[in-house]
């Protein structure tokens, strides 16, 4: 499990003069898949990063947690995969990077989308929990087109609870997102009991409707689609009993976002 969010860029080879520096960026890659459907706009290659700081009860990727899991890949290694769909990525959509969290190796994520902008002009998102941002420089976004940024909870107390972790680096972030204008999709994961309070929902809909920024607030309904690995990883679920929200609820905490003026989907 990654727990430091210690950046760790690792040189493979000695660099000649003139050479392409980000060719010799080594990052952990959990994983990858072309053509999904639900990290942004249009159909996408999806980086999945190892390590994620954060430990959220509902997580349906705790496989992703080990920063030192995955495959170590070269920055070449996945330009040349990425390559293979570029045409096809330019019409239908672009990449993501996700995990995990991907800023927990924001060198090498870095270096990904700088070069699908400037060798394949790809639209680039990352998704984040936000959390390390605050150690990036504005212009490092500047490689970013959308942020997916997930906040899990408006309450510090309940967002600590959910995810063992504060939500203010979070919430500062999605502030400073706001006044970069960089276009930023909100995604929430409504999980009954967690975070379907009326008046928590309230709060973070004021929040988000007060970000120019926001494009669109994506409420993605609790699953059990990832209890299998919890299982498999010897970690102990909590969430092992808990329906998806019903759509009674999920209609209401939709309507709550809209009549902040916010896009939901
Ligand atoms: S931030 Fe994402 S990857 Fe990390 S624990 Fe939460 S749901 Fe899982």
């Amino acid at each position: 499990m990654a727990q430091s969010g210690t950046i760790t860029i690792t040189p493979v080879t000695s660099l000649t003069q003139g050479e392409d520096k980000s060719a010799n960026l080594v990052g952990n890659v959990h994983s990858t898949l072309a053509g999904g459907a639900v990290d942004g706009p249009g159909l996408r290659f999806v980086l999945f990063m190892s390590g994620c700081q954060m430990r959220c009860l509902y997580c349906h990727n705790p496989d992703t947690w080990d920063r030192m899991g995955g495959t170590p890949r070269t920055v070449d290694d996945v330009m040349e995969e990425i390559g293979k769909y570029a045409d096809f990525l330019k019409k239908a959509g672009g990449v993501t990077v996700t995990g995990g969290e991907p800023l927990l190796q924001a060198e090498f994520v870095h270096e990904v989308m700088r070069r699908c902008k400037e060798e394949y002009g790809l639209h680039t998102a990352l998704d984040t929990n936000g959390l390390r941002a605050f150690s990036l420089p504005d212009d490092w976004f500047d490689v970013v087109d959308l942020v997916l940024l997930d906040i899990k909870h408006i309450d510090p107390a309940k967002h600590a609870r959910l995810t063992s972790t504060t939500n203010r680096p979070v919430l500062e972030f999605a502030q400073r997102l706001a006044r970069m204008s960089k276009p930023t999709w909100v995604r929430y994961v409504l999980v009954p009991g967690y975070t379907d309070d009326v008046n928590d929902v309230e709060k973070l809909a004021e929040f988000v409707s007060e970000l120019k920024n926001v494009e669109r607030v994506e409420v993605l309904p609790f699953h059990q689609m990832g209890a299998y690995k919890w299982k498999q990883l010897r970690l102990r679920y909590e969430l092992a009993d808990k329906q998806s929200p019903t759509d009674e609820v999920l209609g209401r905490v939709k309507k709550q976002f809209e009549k902040k003026g916010l896009t939901v989907v």
